[in-house]
């Protein structure tokens, strides 16, 4: 197959299974790694796994870029039986006989996977999490961060992702595992600092995946489905035998990143989630459901149904696709304007390092990372702890950005592909970095009084999920100045673009297609109106995605009081 100009790589988590056979074969230590999970299946986290405390346990499905409306509909539909076995009747309202669906949960932003599983499993927002993103670049290491590439095909961030825990190790706050403190597993989930085992799927089938696409036959969907459908069963088929060998856990993860890399590339992506909830994922709910039925602790067990983010399909050419490198792509406006643009490489060569603009993709949005041009370091690299100057630095990209997508100059082809263009006054490298504003064709507002004068309900909870990505500790994470390209299924697809290589599908955006997630609760033995009662005592009037960690401890501690 010829390869187009714009490869369409493969990224999000489904590249869990590529990167860690592409790995295998450059690096011995991973490779030994690797050969320890073939083995075991059953990677220990502790020195000595905490023991199994008796009543109430927390199971947590965790589904890879499924969104609210695809669950949903597939439970209703008839393609879940499973999971609305568990559910029971539907009694109106997001209330089930045993179950309670949380009506308009909101993801974080942006509304993409690493981002989303770091702030899913502690609770707490990008800025205050570290993680802001599927890929970041830290100033103060002068590292891009890839554990999900998107501006960069090396997939080496991916592998130490499993091997290494590498996005457990970038958070900056306590895990659930930690925060839990009783004895959990996790299958497969980018996040797993804390728990007591990790499961993860036998290298082979991870090395079958890397020769499908190394052979470039990702145009063949079929082959490609299985393969997918093959790593989450065999996750579930690790997981039960960690489960039969070391116990039903009080906490156990069981992550599918399959169905989202399978949506991204699909020809018609939102129906063919319908057809893999169906086919592959249900059957395997349906598996540890029934193993902890025989188990004897199904009663005493909270079910959870959560989601990172949906998808919104797009068109798959490269007038859609914003990328890298080309003098019609988005850096070329940088280097326009007398940046050095970082090579889109993970590791630069030590001669490449005197870069003084950085960027990193998340689908709907672009991250641009500048430092102070005068800010030069004896070795030539740039001083990247300090912040860029206002006006001289940020202020001249997001005028630059805001005129060529108003004008088509100088780059006709970025005319009219953005919506909002967001900055603030930078602050350097152990401050708290300060909120983004948005800028309004003259300067740079506070969103809320934007928003005001240009309402944008299409934009959802836009002020607060904004905040929450760019104020703290951590929000430098997130770049100067941030760049949203019009997206939405409000659009017409011909209106829709995205930050990556060439894709049908993306997501990141604050619309309501990309950040409106499942949250589902679930327990046999307790009725839905009792769990939808516990649940809003926890989730209030805006519920999203930081809520699954105070929800989970709030009804575990609950069931160990009474
Ligand atoms: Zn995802």
């Amino acid at each position: 197959m010829e390869m187009p100009r714009k490869r369409a790589i493969v990224t999000a988590a489904g590249l869990l299974a590529v990167g860690f056979a592409l790995y295998l074969r450059r690096s011995p230590t991973l490779r030994k790694l690797v050969k320890l999970f073939a083995r075991a299946t059953a990677h220990q986290l502790r020195p000595v796994l905490r023991p199994i405390e008796p009543g109430a346990r927390a199971l947590i499905f965790a589904f890879d870029g499924v969104g609210a409306d695809a669950l949903y509909n597939a439970i209703r539909d008839g393609h879940c039986p499973h999971i609305q076995n568990l559910l029971g009747g539907d009694c109106g309202a997001g209330t089930f006989e045993h179950g309670y669906a949380i009506p308009n949960a909101m993801s974080i932003l942006p509304s993409t996977t690493m981002a989303g599983w770091s702030s899913i499993f502690t609770g707490q927002p990008p800025a205050f999490t570290g993680v802001t993103g599927n890929e970041w670049f830290v100033r103060e290491e002068m590292r891009l961060y890839a554990p999900a590439p998107v501006s960069v095909t090396d997939i080496a961030d991916t592998a130490r992702m499993l091997a290494d825990g590498l996005v457990g190790n970038a958070i900056r706050v306590p895990t659930l595992y930690e925060l839990l403190d009783r004895r959990a597993h996790v299958a497969l989930a980018p996040v797993h600092r804390g728990a007591d085992l990790f499961t993860i799927t036998d290298a082979s089938i991870l090395a079958d995946l890397f020769g499908a696409v190394a052979k470039g036959t990702l145009g063949n969907t079929t082959v490609k489905q299985e393969v997918y459908q093959e790593m989450d069963e065999n996750s579930v088929e690790a997981l039960l035998e960690a489960i039969a060998k070391y116990g039903v856990p009080n906490l156990q993860v069981a992550y599918f990143p399959g169905i989202d890399l399978f949506s991204h590339i699909a020809e018609a992506p939102l129906d063919i989630q319908q057809i893999y909830m169906e086919k592959t994922l249900d059957p395997a709910i349906g598996r540890v459901l029934e193993v902890y039925q025989r188990a004897g602790v199904l009663d005493q067990t909270y079910v959870l149904f959560v989601a990172d983010h949906g998808h919104t399909p797009v068109l798959n050419d490269d007038h859609h696709s914003l990328y890298t490198t080309g003098d019609h792509e988005p850096p070329a406006l940088l280097e326009e304007l007398g940046f050095r643009v970082r090579p889109f490489v993970l590791e630069p060569k030590p001669s490449e390092n005197d870069y003084n603009a950085a960027l990193a993709y998340q689908g709907a949005m672009a991250y641009i990372y500048l430092a102070d041009r005068t800010a030069i370091l004896p070795n030539g690299n740039y001083d990247w702890r300090r912040a860029p100057r206002f006006e001289e630095d940020v202020m001249a990209v997001v005028r630059a950005f805001d005129r060529v997508n108003r004008t088509g100059q100088p780059i006709s082809q970025l005319k009219g592909v953005l919506d909002l263009i967001f900055a603030r006054v930078p602050r350097p490298v152990g401050e708290d970095a300060l909120p983004f504003e948005v800028f309004d064709g003259e300067r740079l507002v506070a969103i809320g009084d934007y928003l005001k004068r240009h309402p944008r309900p299409d934009l959802i909870r836009l002020e607060s999920r904004m905040r929450d990505l760019s104020a703290g500790p951590y929000g430098h994470r997130a770049g100067d100045v941030l760049l949203l390209c019009r997206s939405g299924l409000e659009l017409p697809i011909e209106e829709r673009f995205y930050f990556s290589g060439l894709y049908r599908s993306w997501h990141g955006s604050p619309t309501r297609q990309d950040s409106h997630v499942p949250i589902i609760v679930a327990r046999q033995n307790s009725s839905g109106p009792e769990l939808a009662r516990h649940t809003q005592e926890i989730v209030g009037a805006e519920p999203s995605q930081l809520h699954i960690v105070p929800l989970l401890l709030h009804l575990l501690r609950a069931a160990e009081k009474r």
